[in-house]
């Protein structure tokens, strides 16, 4: 298949790109598009035949399932079963944005889409292609991130290419996703809100909203400790993801301690090709006393955590051209938005630490 490719201007998104986009959707095909998380892969959240070819695709397993994305409030009711009180705090304050909500699911949903499960994922998400292009399909668009299974999330366009080219219809190119790492997805179907993975809205921020007391599951930052996909309520979670090429190891220990592990790696290892993703704090470290990698990034001060997930991605990803075969990822505290960054290095890392 020929996979069409057209630039839209992120600001103030062509109609008439859009309606082409819309009716991609519109005739069951499926269509990559910007969101200010990471980029998706969309398809007539509706039409099952058409959500089906998203797993076909990806190569994503059927049990993984699907985030419905919305353009208003009233078309994100209209999938929910009921609508908590948490849901209109929570929307009053972050949407449209980078949070998902887990709510019991409307008959209008299609199994394809839960998976079977009893509730439904829905995000509004606050980037102009994305909303044009749901509200020009008249639909609730189905998507998750645009790579293929397993491999990180695409925060340029050109990861999508790379990854789904000639496999789908259309890649709108919106340039770079803004947040970096996947929204923040809570359940509210249970007696807690419960969050299961981290993201762009912060535990802190979402407890601020709800004035309650988010449970955290012990298995954001263990995934080992998953209780098997069958068990578990966002199955999606429990399978390996992110993950480069290379194999990663997460650098633990305080900025000083992590400069001290990642040099004594290479000197233990002088004949691997390894990529180093350093914070700017230890970034000139490595630079100026001439440590030999074959790819040096600088993610971000580890003091502003949303840096390191606006770029955590798109290194990756870069170790993989650069031929590493190990990476080597410094780590930040838990809190904020380095939960979410701790989040996805746990997964993409298989618990490999230094
Ligand atoms: P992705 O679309 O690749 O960002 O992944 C979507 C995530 O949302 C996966 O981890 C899914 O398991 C999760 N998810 C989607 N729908 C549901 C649902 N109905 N209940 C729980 N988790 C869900
Ligand atoms: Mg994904």
């Amino acid at each position: 298949m020929k996979t069409n490719y057209l630039r839209v201007d992120p600001s103030c998104p062509d109609h008439v790109l859009i309606a082409e986009a819309a009716e991609v959707i519109k005739q069951g095909g499926l269509v990559a598009f910007p969101t200010e998380t990471v980029y998706g892969l969309g398809a007539d959240g509706l039409n099952s035949e058409a959500v089906n070819k998203i797993f076909q695709a990806k190569g994503r397993p059927l049990a993984n399932p699907l985030i419905l994305h919305v353009a208003s409030l009233v078309q994100a009711r209209a999938l929910a079963a009921s609508w908590p009180s948490a849901a209109d705090a929570l929307a009053k304050r972050f949407l449209p944005g980078p949070l998902t909500l887990i709510l019991p699911r409307s008959e209008v949903v299609p199994d394809l889409v839960t998976a079977g499960l009893p509730n439904v994922a829905i995000r509004y998400p606050a980037n102009k292609i994305a909303l044009a292009l749901i509200k020009a399909s008249g639909v609730p668009i189905a998507a998750p991130s645009a790579n293929l299974s397993g491999r990180p999330s695409p925060t340029l366009p050109e990861h999508v290419l790379d990854d789904l080219g000639g496999k789908i219809e259309l890649i709108l190119d919106g340039g770079p996703a803004e947040v970096g790492v996947e929204s923040t997805i809570l359940s509210l179907a249970g007696d807690n809100p419960v969050l299961l993975r981290p993201g762009g809205v912060t535990k802190e921020e979402l407890e601020e909203a709800l004035k309650e007391e988010v449970i955290v599951p012990g298995t954001v930052l263990h995934p080992e400790k998953s209780p098997g996909v069958e068990a578990v309520p966002c199955p999606g979670l429990y399978f390996k993801h992110y993950a480069p090429q290379a194999q990663v190891i997460m650098v633990t220990g305080d900025p000083r301690e992590q400069v001290t592990k990642v040099k004594e790696y290479l000197a233990r290892h002088s004949g691997r090709r390894v990529g180093i993703l350093a914070t700017s704090e230890n970034y000139p470290s490595y630079r100026d006393l001439g440590v030999s990698a074959v790819y040096l990034a600088d993610l971000g001060s580890g003091c502003h955590p949303e840096e390191i997930a606006n770029h955590l991605f798109s290194a990756f990803r870069e170790c993989d051209v650069a031929g590493a075969e190990v990476i080597l990822v410094e780590t930040v505290a838990p809190e904020g938005v380095g939960l979410a960054v701790m989040n996805r290095l746990c997964r993409a890392a298989d618990q490999h630490e230094i």
